[in-house]
């Protein structure tokens, strides 16, 4: 604790914060480049070790396929990343992204997701987490937390008391330091924004997302518990009214796409 407030001020003067590309949001970065790429490469051999990779070829083959055609158009925002995307065997519909370029989609995405449109939606989603760098921001306000709380402000002024009181829980129990911690909301939303506009910039129609999220719902709602993932992310309603707003923009962008096809 004593060396990570001695080597404080050198963090923030020699990295400090970053840029998000498209938004242009300046988010608090105290995490290198370097460590961030190899923290998600460690983190995702543990959970392919861990768990089942699916070895269905159709969802693989779409996964791999959607996945690599985002990453080709938008690669260049964070030129470190090392893109990997892993189907796992889990029925629960979920995805997930790791520091560095690493993406797991879960089969069970299938059953809510069914055409590549929508499987782009989330995989935009998860990209956009990565080149926002959101899981070294959440990192980086945790490093700033276990420096004294001296950033407390900065790192839960977006959540109120209930989700300060998860996102401390899931702080206090957090062996795997920082790569579990779950996104804020504005994080949600930004990934949400940027994703939307990747999707669509790799040619993929951003309008899918509206169907995805209303079918979302509609499972949600057909059980007593939503899915655990979902907790973390914004109600489907509070989604869908903001994705309306940054679907201009996005169709802007599927429009252009189409005319350098
Ligand atoms: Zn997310």
């Amino acid at each position: 604790m004593k060396r990570c407030l001695l080597l404080l001020p050198f963090l923030v003067l020699l990295t400090g914060c970053y840029t998000v590309p498209e938004t242009g949001r300046k988010s608090l970065m105290l995490v290198p480049i370097g460590q961030e790429t190899q923290l998600g490469e460690t983190s995702f051999a543990d959970i392919k070790a861990q768990r089942k990779v699916s070895n269905d070829p159709y969802m693989t083959a779409t996964v791999t396929r959607v996945g690599t055609r985002i990453a080709h158009v938008v690669g260049n925002a964070l030129p470190n990343a090392e893109w990997e995307f892993v189907l796992f065997d889990d029925d629960t519909p979920n995805a997930f992204a790791l520091p560095g370029g690493k993406v797991g989609v879960h089969t069970g995405l299938f059953r809510i997701a069914q055409t590549d449109d929508e499987l782009a939606i989330v995989m935009g989603h998860e990209i956009a987490h990565v080149i926002a760098r959101h899981g070294s921001e959440r990192m980086s306000q945790g490093i700033l937390l276990a420096a004294g709380g001296v950033a407390l402000d900065v790192a839960l002024d977006d959540k109120d008391s209930s989700e300060r009181q998860a996102w401390l829980a899931a702080y206090g129990v957090g062996a795997t330091f920082g790569v579990l911690l779950p996104y804020s909301r504005l994080n949600e939303n930004e990934a949400d924004e940027i994703g939307l506009r990747y999707a669509a910039r790799a040619g993929y129609d951003p309008r899918a997302a509206i169907d995805f999220w209303t079918r979302m719902k509609e499972e949600s709602e057909g059980k007593t518990k939503p899915p655990e993932w979902m907790s973390t992310h914004p109600s489907d309603d509070t989604r869908i009214k903001k994705l309306h707003q940054f679907m201009p923009i996005a169709v802007e962008e599927y429009e252009l796409s189409k005319t350098k096809q």
